[in-house]
């Protein structure tokens, strides 16, 4: 319900309602729940709860900024990451790492713009012509959204459709604007304001020097987490897995920037250490055999063996399959060292008359499976669910397994498979 004041404005129901938006987070994070739960119930319980009095209210959009901001830092907490990891890792759908959270200033923003767009063509008459404003303050105004939510639509009918992020990748087909019904354009406007807040985050993230890193990760699709994923990982993992992915976890370079140790020395070969170097180019930890530990723990969870072999001596067909695991940004760089070594083992096959395909797999040290390795299993007659389910059961084991090689960065290695259980 709306209250109407005798002041006729809506300040102090906006103010009851930072202040009830305040209760809400305090109560739920004193509730004896595991963090990922207590961010279930601010997506389920307590954000469809705010975006009434965000539409009936006159609220200003650096209002709504400013609840955001109180909202990320309970999510911060319950997701299990430090003060510094930004609100995009929260809730850009552009990035390599989609988490299902939505940001309370994009739900006030499509509100708005359905609102604007439902006063100006609302079949009423005295609606139309009343010309109520949608109030939302100076920094973002509604009416200007959907004016230029409009525009785009009517550019990308000349222009053609492109693929869209929010929607992964591929192209995604929507009716032409110019022949849409009123209903139809309406979803459509709402989706390109989504579309247009998902891109001023990614214009943010190009600005992020550390955190942003993940927009150079060539050839690697995005990951989703969904909620059901997020219910059955455990908090360290979930927690590892966003902190390594924006590379805010506590690795000896990070520890000087923060001012918390002097020098950056690997504690197994002194030399500077990021968490590049800690995962998958520490000289220390490859001698030890870690990354190998890894590579090898890999294939026996996908009951295969390394450098998986199937031939056919009657039709004289050889498959291949050789796999790497190299560091996100750098998995295109290993495709290239990788292609010459097996280039000439296949010329071999090929010059003794056998059919030879040879499959590069890769997959990102924080699990993150390069494209390659859906172009394999269908190469390899294995598509749909089960590719689907085969692909998160590595990316969970890579991911994993690094997280142990994590937690020992500093102690001597006695064996992946004793420290395991
Ligand atoms: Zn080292």
């Amino acid at each position: 319900m709306k209250w109407f004041r005798d002041s006729l404005n809506d300040q102090q129901s906006i103010k009851d309602t930072v202040v009830q938006m305040e209760n809400w987070l305090k109560d739920v994070d004193k509730c004896g729940l595991a963090g990922k739960f207590k961010a279930w119930i601010y997506q389920h319980g307590i954000l469809p709860r705010l975006l009434w009095p965000l539409l009936v209210y006159s609220v200003p959009s650096s209002t709504v900024e400013a609840m955001e901001r109180t909202i990320n830092s309970f999510l911060r907490r319950w997701m299990g990451v430090p003060k510094s990891f930004t609100s995009l890792g929260l809730y850009c759908t552009g990035s390599k790492l989609q988490i299902p959270l939505r940001s309370l200033t994009e739900e006030y923003k499509v509100t708005k713009a359905r609102k604007v767009i439902m006063l100006r063509d609302s079949s009423d008459e005295k609606v139309r012509e009343a010309g109520v404003q949608v109030n939302t303050g100076r920094k973002w105004r509604a009416d200007k959204a959907v004016e230029e939510a409009e525009a785009r639509l009517r550019h990308s009918d000349i222009v053609g459709n492109v693929a869209h992020g929010r929607l992964g990748f591929g192209c995604v087909t929507r009716s032409q604007w110019s022949k849409a019904s009123a209903i139809d354009r309406r979803i459509q406007v709402q989706e390109e304001v989504l579309r247009m807040e998902e891109e001023s985050r990614l214009t943010r993230a190009v600005t992020l020097r550390k955190q942003g890193k993940w927009l150079n990760w060539e050839g690697v699709p995005q990951r989703k987490l969904t909620l059901n994923a997020i219910w059955t990982m455990e908090s360290d993992r979930l927690s590892f897995l966003l902190k390594s992915v924006y590379d805010v976890l506590p690795s000896p370079t990070n520890l000087v920037t923060w001012g918390l140790a002097e020098k950056p020395d690997c504690k197994l070969c002194g030399r500077p250490a990021n968490l590049e170097h800690v995962l998958s180019s520490c000289r220390t930890a490859l001698s030890d055999g870690r990354y190998r530990w890894r590579h090898d723990r890999e294939i026996t969870v996908t009951n295969q063996r390394p450098d998986i072999v199937l031939w056919s001596a009657a039709s004289k067909q050889v498959v291949m399959v050789e796999l790497t695991v190299p560091w996100e940004e750098r998995i295109e760089e290993s495709f290239e060292r990788k292609r010459e070594k097996y280039q000439a083992l296949t010329d071999t096959c090929t010059e003794k008359g056998w059919k030879a395909w040879c499959f590069r797999v890769k997959v990102g040290c924080r699990g993150f499976p390069a494209q390659s390795l859906w172009r394999t299993f269908s190469r390899l007659g294995v598509t749909g669910q089960v590719r689907k389910r085969a692909i998160s059961v590595v990316a969970r084991e890579t991911e994993s397994a690094s997280l142990w090689l994590w937690r020992k960065r500093e102690e001597k290695w006695i064996g992946g498979h004793r420290a395991v259980d």
